[in-house]
This record gives structure tokens, C-alpha cells and sequence, in this order.
């Protein structure tokens, strides 16, 4: 039980028993707060009131409306209470492509991944986001991003299903220990819903990495006996599908390493499941400081009223929040789109910290760009934009090197002892280096 007592008792009737075990849900739940997350002032007058709501929160660009009109038609029958309970939303995924076809006119080529969908990543989409894509087209890049076509199936030469290396980098069960300080801990893997280009689709949805006490142990017996360990990142899956009270268990027992500095949490949650970001899971997570989080957006039309909040919530709560953006053909491959998210993601309080390019995992080369295209985004941001809406672009190395940077070429080499720099509108300027 969490020490603050102002949880409510929610019977346990929206989420499947198995679900319910698999996603951590707990009889403590209780369904988001509609409440605003940033108090309103007692002492203005109720007119001022919206229009001090509005400084406080950066606008973002739609309203929920659309999603309103989506419940309205698919969900007549559903409360808003029940749509913005989290739980709700994980017991609803649309989990296969006959569910889909009630909303989608599905292509031939989503249709021919049936087969895929057997023995590679599941399908699953939260009503939720599912409202964001509806009535887009087949080419909407969100769409492109949850929905399963043929050419998952078509595994290229280069490509692999751990492109990373991680099996031969983890010690223990669910634990990859790459670099010195850091390690990976894979909590769970289930996601609320499932990304097509997912690094891990060798591991998640598959429906064999549990909570599992004793597993997890073993892992935390590994941190605890690896002094070196200063940084754990919390990942899976998604670590904030599980429920507050096996969180915080989790958290807690990290909390008790002494070497563990500062702990990470890696979730596309407020981009795909907003709603699970309540005051209730916030209050528990600052109790965990140093938490750092890792959010996972992929394009502009994320940036929902409803993410935005969700991102509030956790700043207000003192946790710095990076993203990390995977590159992703035809997707979020412009400059336009680019500027676009970071632009909305430094308005939610949100830093843009990398931007990947696409892992060659089997069966995504339909998502996978060039390599210029990325340094063609970087040098489309470089000087156009506030230095901290620039990501760092690294490919992660296949087999196990780790991230590496790329950067567009700025120097351009040395006329004597002048270094002959490039700046981002391409004027070439001198800088007298000292020499070494
Ligand atoms: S949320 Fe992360 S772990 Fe889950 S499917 Fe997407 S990329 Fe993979």
C-alpha cells in the first residue's frame, strides 16, 4: 500500500483477470483525475480564469474534439470517466485486423500481415490513439506506425532480429549490461500498443517477460552486486503499464542500491496512453528522485491536448523529460515534420534528446532512410531553430558498439593555423586555432 492514503478502492471489472496479471493492474488503481494538473488560482475571477489557464499551458494544436466525435461514433456506450481510465483503455486494445477493419479499410498489404502477426510483433492499439488515425488515409504516418503491413515479413540482407547484440550483452534474465555505468532492465514486455518498427519486436508482446518477483530479483541482485552501476534505465516494454503499487516496488528496491544514482524510465505511455499519466502515478514517482524519463514520440500529430497534459503532469512532478525519435521513412523523414514535433515537444516541457536512425531489424526496410537524410534534418535545425530543440543523431551500432553521433561536417578543414568553419547558411568563416 502506497504511504500516502488517498487512494480509492476500484473494483477490478474493465481489465481481463489474464490482462489484468500480465499489465500489473491493481484493485488500488483508480481511473485519472479530470481534474486540471496545474491548480487554478483561488483569488482570480472565474473569467480570468480560462485565460490564465491558457498562459499556463502552452496551446497545443487541436482540440480534443476529433476524439470526442470518435467516441461518439465507435464507443457510444462508454463514459468519459471510462475513456480516460487507462485501465479501460489496455482492456479495449484493438488487438487483431478483423477488429480493425470496423474502423480502417484495411490495404492489401495490411491485409497479407495476418501471417506476420502469428509469429512476429502482436498487433495492439489503443482506442486512444487509434482516434488519432481514423478517417486519415492509408498513408497517415501514424497510421503506418501501429498497423502491420506484408513487408514485416521480408527480412533484407544487414537485417537481423537483435540487431543490437543485446542477448550476448545480458547477464541475467532481462537485464542488458552494455556500457560500464548503465544497464538496461527489461521490466515486462507488453506495450499498450505496439510500434511496427520496434527495436525489441524479438522480445515484446510475446508474452514471456512477466513481472515476475523472482526474476527480478535475480536482477536486481546483479545491480546490487555490480558496484559500477550508477544509472539503470527501466524499459521492456513499457514499464508504465504496469500498475503504481508494482512500480513503486520496483523503484523502491533500486532505491535501497546504494550505488544506483539515478534511475531512468523509457514509455511511449504519454504518447499512446496518456491517460495512465494520473496525479495518483506522479505523486508515487517523485518519491523516486533522481527519476529521469525517456519519452518516446514520433511525429507532430502525437502532440495531442491530451499528451500534453500528460507531459505537464510529469514536469510539474520534477522529472526531466527527454524523447527519443526514430527515424522513420516517409513518416517523420522532413525538415517540416521535424521542426514541427521538436518545436511541440520543447512546448511540453519535453527535450529532444535523439533522434535514431532506424535499427536494421528483419523486416524494416520499408521504414529504414538514408543516412543522409538524417544529417539532412540536423542541418535543417542547426541555426534554424533554439539549440535545445536539436537532437543528437546516432545510429546505434550493429553487434553491441553502443551509439554513435553523426553530425553534419561543419569543419572543413585547416588553412595553416585557421581551422575553415562552415556556418548553417553555408558562409565559410576562420578561426585561429592554437596548436597544439
Ligand atoms: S513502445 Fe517501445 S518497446 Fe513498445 S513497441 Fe513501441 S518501441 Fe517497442
Amino acid at each position: 500500500m502506497h504511504r500516502n492514503g488517498c487512494r480509492t478502492m476500484k473494483p477490478k471489472t474493465d481489465v481481463p483477470s489474464t490482462r489484468a496479471n500480465e499489465v500489473g493492474s491493481e484493485v488500488e488503481e483508480e481511473p485519472p483525475s479530470p481534474q486540471p494538473c496545474v491548480p487554478l488560482a483561488p483569488h482570480l475571477p472565474a473569467k480570468n480564469l480560462a485565460r490564465r489557464k491558457l498562459a499556463l499551458h502552452s496551446p497545443p494544436p487541436d482540440t480534443p474534439t476529433p476524439r470526442r466525435r470518435f467516441k461518439q461514433i465507435y464507443y457510444p456506450d462508454i463514459s468519459e470517466r471510462q475513456w480516460n481510465d487507462w485501465q479501460w483503455q489496455i482492456a479495449n486494445r484493438i488487438r487483431s485486423l478483423s477488429q480493425l477493419e470496423r474502423f480502417l479499410r484495411l490495404t492489401p498489404q495490411e491485409q497479407m500481415s495476418a501471417e506476420c502477426l502469428q509469429t512476429k510483433l502482436p498487433l495492439a492499439i489503443t482506442p486512444y490513439y487509434l482516434s488519432l488515425l481514423v478517417g486519415r488515409g492509408e498513408a497517415y504516418p501514424l497510421r503506418r506506425t501501429v498497423v502491420p503491413v506484408i513487408n514485416e515479413f521480408i527480412t533484407q540482407p544487414g537485417e537481423a532480429d537483435d540487431p543490437l547484440g543485446e542477448e550476448n550483452q545480458s547477464p541475467v534474465p532481462g537485464l542488458v549490461h552494455r556500457y560500464p555505468d548503465r544497464v538496461l532492465f527489461l521490466t515486462l514486455d507488453f506495450c499498450s500498443t505496439y510500434c511496427r518498427y520496434c527495436t525489441r519486436s524479438r522480445v515484446v508482446g510475446h508474452g514471456r517477460l512477466f513481472f515476475n518477483r523472482r526474476r527480478l530479483e535475480n536482477a536486481l541482485d546483479y545491480i546490487r552486486r555490480t558496484p559500477t552501476i550508477r544509472d539503470v534505465l527501466l524499459s521492456g516494454g513499457d514499464p508504465l503499464t504496469l500498475g503504481d503499487s508494482r512500480l513503486d516496488w520496483l523503484l523502491t528496491r533500486l532505491r535501497q542500491i546504494k550505488h544506483v544514482q539515478i534511475i531512468r524510465i523509457g514509455t511511449k505511455v504519454p504518447a499512446v496512453l496518456p491517460q495512465r499519466i494520473t496525479p495518483q502515478l506522479v505523486r508515487m514517482l517523485r518519491r523516486h528522485h533522481p527519476l529521469l524519463m525517456s519519452l518516446h514520440f514520433t511525429h507532430p500529430d502525437e502532440c495531442t491536448p491530451e499528451a500534453y497534459r500528460a507531459c505537464q503532469r510529469l514536469a510539474d512532478a520534477g522529472i526531466p523529460l527527454g524523447s527519443q525519435t526514430v527515424l522513420l521513412n516517409q513518416i517523420n523523414d522532413s525538415v517540416e515534420t521535424m521542426r514541427d514535433l521538436v518545436h511541440h515537444l520543447l512546448q511540453m516541457r519535453v527535450r529532444p534528446y535523439y533522434l535514431y536512425q532506424c535499427d536494421p531489424i528483419s523486416g524494416s526496410a520499408h521504414f529504414r532512410t538514408p543516412v543522409e537524410k538524417g544529417l539532412e534534418i540536423i542541418r535543417g535545425l542547426r541555426g534554424f531553430t533554439s539549440g535545445y530543440a536539436i537532437p543528437t543523431y546516432v545510429i546505434d551500432a550493429p553487434g553491441g558498439g553502443g551509439k554513435i553521433p553523426l553530425m553534419p561536417n561543419y569543419c572543413q578543414g585547416r588553412e595553416g593555423d585557421q581551422l575553415v568553419l562552415q556556418n548553417y547558411e553555408g558562409k565559410t568563416f576562420h578561426y585561429p586555432d592554437v596548436m597544439s
